[in-house]
């Protein structure tokens, strides 16, 4: 039996096409020769936050989703603010989020964790089968030539951002290795945690955290990755209504984008932020019995690779294989009693 998970022949990463993307990851070691002056520090928290939003209010809830309107001017600052997070272009990027959530944790979503962790989180970018834009998918913003520049050179804006960091570090210090020292620590080191913080999103966010809402998928809520993404931790809500300018969907759920993106629609510079209707926020709640079906897929396919593996052995491992399907059939079928219990009791209230 062949899993559908199973990554494609041509679904490789390129490693020596990725060696520029591992070697940022060491640059900021430089800041060891150099030293730093304590503005570098201050200078990496503040561009991590900015282009986290620009990641997660631009590329994400505006390019992907639509959940707000803005001016093409505007709409042009966000794609260059989303840009310098160095993460390919805003095109690209939609596009293929967009695709995530037509397929979500199906066998042709590109970044499932069914694939595997690493695969999901980091791997699915630096394989070169997926270096076009899926242009089919982004219509909407496609017709844009300023969009369309930016995707085809996304590297410009963080390239500038980088010189602008350079200058302002000699600006602070008076010498060029002062000025290097902010920049390795306030440019290069803010890029690492802001690039997998967000690839936490595709890889973590579907494994890690509370599900409310019962999805086709395996997406989940967690304060932890919302606080790191400024809101994008509250995936299974997003995954559960997508269209909404806001992820945290009460009070309690800290959602930064959400809080700068109604700054900014008060000083009128986006506006038509989507917000969540009534009847979404108390629909298809596990916890009220809806059929979980996004988690009972997870298991099911869990015990259909056992079973599978089960087959292809013999002798003494085929009888542990067979215990663990046991174990796996009986803990699934525990889960479809219980979720039928449950979804029985809603319909029961409900008559
Ligand atoms: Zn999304
Ligand atoms: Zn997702």
């Amino acid at each position: 039996m062949s899993n559908a998970f199973q990554n494609a022949p041509d679904e490789r990463v390129d490693w020596g096409a990725s060696l520029p993307f591992l070697v940022l990851h060491l640059v900021p070691l430089g800041a060891l020769y150099t030293g730093v002056h304590w503005s570098g520090w201050l200078i990496a928290a503040v561009l991590y936050y900015v282009r986290v939003f620009f990641i997660t209010g631009a590329y994400h809830r505006y390019f992907s989703h639509r959940s707000y309107s803005t001016g093409r001017v505007m709409q042009f600052l966000l794609a260059f603010g989303g840009c310098t997070a160095i993460q390919k272009g805003p095109l690209w990027w939609a596009a293929h989020h967009r695709h995530h959530h037509k397929h979500s944790d199906m066998p042709d979503d590109i970044h499932s964790p069914k694939r595997g962790f690493w695969w999901s989180h980091v791997n699915w970018i630096l394989c070169p089968k997926y270096n076009e834009t899926r242009w089919e998918l982004i219509p909407d913003f496609a017709k844009y030539p300023e969009l369309r520049f930016l995707n085809r050179h996304p590297w410009l804006p963080p390239l500038l951002l980088g010189l602008a960091v350079l200058a302002l570090g000699y600006w602070i210090t008076g010498t060029w290795t002062g000025a290097w020292g902010i920049t390795f620590i306030g440019f290069f080191l803010s890029t690492v945690p802001l690039w997998h913080c967000t690839f936490f999103v595709n890889s973590l966010a579907h494994v890690f955290g509370k599900r409310r809402y019962a999805t086709r998928d395996t997406s989940r809520n967690s304060l932890l990755i919302a606080l790191l993404t400024a809101g994008e931790g509250w995936h299974n809500n997003h995954h559960h209504y997508m269209p909404a300018a806001r992820q945290g969907f009460f009070w309690w759920e800290i959602d930064i984008t959400y809080y700068v993106l109604v700054l900014l629609s008060k000083i009128g510079l986006v506006s038509n932020l989507r917000g969540v209707p009534e009847r979404v926020l108390h629909k298809h709640l596990i916890k009220q019995g809806a059929t979980d079906l996004g988690m009972f897929q997870k298991h099911w396919e869990r015990a259909l690779r056992a079973l599978a593996d089960a087959q292809t052995r013999t002798g003494e491992l085929a009888a542990e294989q067979k215990k663990a399907l046991e174990e796996l059939i009986a803990a699934t079928k525990a889960k479809v009693e219980e979720i039928a219990k449950l979804s029985g009791q809603k319909e029961a209230a409900e008559i």
